[in-house]
């Protein structure tokens, strides 16, 4: 299910007004002014980012058989960090500005001068990006640990853990989702780029000679995850890293990025990170990490490709790619054509009027309802402005019980997208509905021709 709606490029300050509004995203500790680059997720924006994740974990875990998951804790070793080359290597060049004193990116300057105020800028220094804390009551260097900057490394160190408990073949994968945690020195872009958001993360284990060949068979996969999910195919891309842009452990990558309205960004990087993880960590931690290849009767390291995702960077590209301002009579509605997937609210039951018996049989179809779907009851204000309420959130459906209900026990159905309306019995609703979120068309089957195209 692609989204076909007219292209209406959202700019980014619209989004981030209509996630307010509408409980989507709120700016982190608001009340105290705000924590810089840290956001919220709200009633709706729980609920999407829910569903992200899950979509993920559905389609990378539980739809295959090569595949198992993980939940390390965010807290490791730090060690790990030496090992993986973080300590040494996690960092960006950082500028300062002589005059008014903001930090910059140094590779993301186009010019030599601060483009705040136009002052005379530092030398550049490296800045580590790893957040720094204590762990115990004893304030020593002994002490101190990281927050994960990426949730790979929980990953690696598992693997002899996963391989012995599971004896699972190359090749095989390690799924995990969970927090990660960048001191970037420019976040911004709203949930775009933050110090703590959440990641996807997969290590695919293969034999090293097919490491490319593995490498290409998840571009596309992952390509097509966010089509499947609604994606406008002219809004994606891949794009391949210079040699001079891979990372430290890289031997080759790409990335899936997004047209955000800042322009074509990362998405999802896509890395053939070779044995670089395994063989740091076997020759720090002294333990043996090899796999023991039963065909040619040899040990070795394999390798990994790793598509690592953002759960809030693709959250953030599936509500701006949803948005559409449409004609509606005479005003215009706005629209989130979210696949019915990812839509926080699936159902919503809006009774006419608040008289009984009315209100009585419309609890009674909600209550129906919200044991197999995700809904929301509203009966304030006229339908229209319902209508346009739930349109806004992107809710794929909304019943009607209207007076007509209590005669014939018939509600209206009526769909987001065409706005189409059709009268389906109570009784057969949850059925009619489970078919229709599951990517039947809304004009369609029998009850259509009863009933629908009289009402559409
Ligand atoms: P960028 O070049 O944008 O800084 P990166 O190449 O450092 O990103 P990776 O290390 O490849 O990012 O991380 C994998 C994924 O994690 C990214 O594709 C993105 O979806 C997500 N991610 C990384 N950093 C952030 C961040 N600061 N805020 C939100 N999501 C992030």
């Amino acid at each position: 299910m692609t989204n076909t709606a007219p292209t209406k490029k959202v700019d980014m300050d619209t989004m981030v007004s209509l996630c307010k509004r509408r409980g989507f995203i709120f700016q982190s500790s608001e009340i105290y002014g705000g924590l810089a680059s840290c956001w919220d997720y709200g009633p709706l924006g729980v609920e999407l980012k829910r569903n992200v994740r899950e979509a993920w974990w559905q389609a990378m875990v539980h739809q295959r058989d090569d595949m198992i998951g993980l939940d390390a804790a965010i807290l490791m070793h730090p060690q790990t960090w030496v090992a993986s080359g973080h300590v040494q290597g996690f960092s960006d060049p950082l500028v300062e500005c002589k005059s008014c004193h903001l930090r910059w990116r140094a590779d993301d300057l186009k010019g030599s001068v601060c483009p705040s105020c136009g002052g005379e800028l530092t030398e550049p220094r490296m800045f580590n990006l790893m957040f720094k804390t204590r762990m115990g009551p004893v304030e020593d260097e002994a002490s101190v640990i990281y927050m994960r900057p990426e949730t790979a490394q929980g990953i690696f160190v598992n693997f002899q853990n996963v391989l012995n408990t599971t004896r699972k073949k190359l090749p095989f994968g390690i799924a995990q989702t969970g927090k990660a945690f960048r001191n970037e020195i420019t976040p911004g872009n709203f949930t775009f780029r933050s110090r703590e958001f959440e990641q996807m993360e997969c290590e695919y284990f293969v034999k090293p000679e097919t490491a490319d060949q593995w490498l290409k068979y998840w571009l596309e996969e992952r390509f097509n995850w966010y089509l499947k999910l609604g994606m406008r195919k002219e809004n994606l891309r891949l794009r391949q890293h210079g040699k001079d842009e891979l990372a430290h452990y890289a031997r080759d990558c790409y990335d899936v990025e997004y047209l955000f309205p800042m322009g074509w960004s990362e998405l999802e990087g896509i890395a053939n990170r070779g044995d670089f993880d395994l063989k740091q960590h076997s020759a720090a931690s002294g333990k043996t990490l090899t796999y023991f290849d039963e065909e040619k009767g040899e040990h070795y390291l394999p390798c990994a490709i790793e598509p690592s995702a953002g759960v809030d960077r693709s959250a953030l590209a599936f509500l701006l790619d949803s948005y559409a301002e449409e004609p509606d009579k005479d005003e215009v509605r706005v629209v989130l054509h979210l696949h019915p997937r990812l839509a926080p609210v699936k159902v919503a039951v809006l009774p006419l009027s608040r008289k009984e018996p009315l209100v009585a049989m419309a609890r009674e179809v909600h209550a129906g309802l919200r044991c197999c779907f995700v809904t929301q009851y509203d009966d304030a204000q006229s339908i229209g402005r319902r209508y346009r309420r739930q349109d806004e959130i992107g809710t794929p459906f909304c019943v009607t019980v209207d007076f007509q209900s209590i005669e014939d026990k018939q509600v209206t159905v009526r769909d987001r997208d065409s706005m189409k309306q059709l009268r389906v019995p109570i009784a057969e609703l949850q059925k009619v509905l489970s078919a229709k979120l599951c990517g039947e068309a809304f004009d369609t089957g029998p009850l259509w021709a009863a009933h629908g195209e009289q009402l559409a």
